[in-house]
């Protein structure tokens, strides 16, 4: 998985990302095309596809919820924020290395666009 995978490729330094916040087993990174004033992406370093994988992992998903804490700490999010998991095609999941997207910095408005 690790030749193919975006996010793999990412963690093994062959990509560059804006790294926020490491751990053992998770990384926090930049999102390259932010959608808020703070838009940071949590992985675990153990390739799960999407959340379904990641809950029977329950040591990683623990960490990555925790990363996600972490970073809303350090991005000053103290007005709240999202943590999200698009899933499969009508979550719009686009990259298969489950991620948690951490946003914040703004009012972000309804939960879901035309709704
Ligand atoms: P999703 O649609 O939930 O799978 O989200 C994938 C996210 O990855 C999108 O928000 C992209 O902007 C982001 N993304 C894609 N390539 C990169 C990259 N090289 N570095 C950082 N973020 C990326
Ligand atoms: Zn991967």
């Amino acid at each position: 998985m690790e030749n193919t995978c975006l996010f793999c490729r990412i963690l093994g330094g062959e990509i560059p990302a804006t790294v926020v916040h490491r751990t053992e087993t998770t990384l926090a990174f930049r999102d390259i095309d932010p959608k808020a004033p703070s838009h940071v992406l949590v992985i675990p370093v153990a390739h799960h596809a999407n959340v379904i994988e990641l809950a029977a992992d329950p040591a990683a998903a623990a960490d990555v919820l925790a990363t996600a804490a972490k970073v809303a700490e350090l991005e000053g999010l103290t007005d709240g924020f999202r943590v999200i998991f698009n899933t499969g095609e009508h979550g719009g999941q686009e990259v298969h290395h489950v991620h948690a997207h951490v946003v914040g910095g703004a009012p972000l408005g309804p939960m879901l666009a035309g709704r």
